[in-house]
């Protein structure tokens, strides 16, 4: 065996259904007395009615968590931390909820309490990426891992199915990108593969049923392997287009990896046969790249980044900006490779192995 480097992120994993009701034990364990409950506006009323079970032990709300974590919503919701003295913070929600909480954590240390209601795995990572003047600057520190973890699988019966399968998909983007990543290693790559696994099963049970809660529980359990998989190693080409692509054009998160990923992984293909070898035991199919797109289209997921509202005319700007700071990748990245797959993927058009 090959030698390797392998950290794990430490946290505290509760999984089920009804696991809400631990709530109260969890707050106690962390010794919680003045807790913040945060939230998107649309979730604002499902993030109420899980805290009434925590009683006096919550002295505040914030419902204006927004994608991208911009730092003005963080500035707003710190006044309300200070006010409140506030000693803890539950999130509820998905990776926008999340980031909220994580960006109050850098400032304050303070501990979080994470109640996930998609696929995006947030919640299993150090990694924040905050929005400053339309810009996305993304750190890792261990200040932002969340400490406890509570996944209900009741929670995700209300996640739409268009949303499930585009926030499944970017959880499986994670762990595609860990299995060749230049940190890779055994632990974690049992993880992807696992993680990939659970997900790709579960999400045309989802979609032929929103309430089937097997098919649930498998894409929860696999949205948390995956979000471990993106906390323990660095991502490639993929994510480094998503978050170019995301910030220039304000693109939808999930459904934007959705519509990326097959082509980085036709891109990536070549220069990761023993990553490609998981993958396609993963996904039981001998093309990953292809198999990726026929999975998300047959799903009904939009594969067109034009459709997702990429602008005409911005592929070589997008090619450019992806090429500075261009993150470490698996294969050498070329240019005008690069912009024929930015232009396969603006008309959504199958992936094609080069
Ligand atoms: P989201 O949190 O923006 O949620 C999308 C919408 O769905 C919101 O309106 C939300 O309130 C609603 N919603 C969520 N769960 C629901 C449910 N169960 N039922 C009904 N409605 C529900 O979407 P997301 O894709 O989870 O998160 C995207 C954000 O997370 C982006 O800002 C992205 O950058 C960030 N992210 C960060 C990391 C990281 O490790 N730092 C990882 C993944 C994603």
């Amino acid at each position: 065996m090959e030698r390797f480097l392998y950290t794990g992120n430490p946290a505290r994993v509760v999984f089920g259904q009804g696991t809400i009701a631990s709530l109260p034990e969890e707050a106690d364990r962390l010794k919680a007395r003045r807790i913040l409950v945060l939230s998107t506006p649309e979730q604002a009323s499902q993030a109420a009615d899980i805290a009434k079970s925590l009683g006096a032990r919550v002295v505040a709300t914030f419902s204006k968590a927004q994608m991208h974590t911009p730092v003005e919503v963080t500035a707003d919701a710190m006044k309300t931390v200070e006010r409140h003295d506030i000693d803890a913070l539950l999130s509820v929600g998905g990776g926008s909820t999340t980031g909220l909480g994580k960006a109050i954590a850098l400032r304050t240390d303070l501990p979080q309490i994470v109640v996930p209601t998609t696929y995006a795995g947030s919640e299993a990572t150090p990694i924040l990426g905050e929005t400053d003047g339309g810009r996305k600057v993304t750190r890792s520190d261990p200040r932002i891992l969340p400490e406890v973890i509570v996944y209900d699988v009741d929670l995700t019966l209300t996640l739409p199915v268009p949303l499930s399968v585009t926030s499944g998909i970017n959880a499986v983007a994670h762990a595609v990108e860990a299995l060749y990543a230049k940190e890779a290693n055994p632990v974690v790559s049992l993880m992807a593969e696992e993680g990939i696994g659970a997900i790709v099963r579960a999400l045309p049970r989802i979609h032929a049923d929103k309430g089937d809660v097997e098919g649930r529980s498998s894409a929860l359990y696999g949205a948390w392997l995956c979000g471990v998989c993106l906390g323990s190693v660095g991502m490639a080409l993929h994510h480094k287009l998503c978050h170019t692509l995301g910030g220039m054009f304000n693109l939808p998160h999930a459904q934007l990896h959705t519509a990326v990923l097959p082509h980085a992984v036709a891109y990536n293909a070549s220069a990761t046969s023993a990553a490609m070898e998981r993958l396609s035991r993963a996904l039981a199919a001998p093309d990953p790249a292809m198999a990726l797109h026929k999975l998300a289209k047959g799903l009904g997921a939009e594969m067109s980044l034009r459709d997702l509202g990429m602008p005409d005319g911005s592929i070589e700007a997008a090619a450019d900006q992806a090429l500075s700071n261009a993150y470490w990748n698996p294969r050498a990245l070329d240019r005008g490779a690069l912009v024929q797959l930015l232009e396969r993927a603006f008309r959504g058009d199958e992936p094609r192995l080069e």
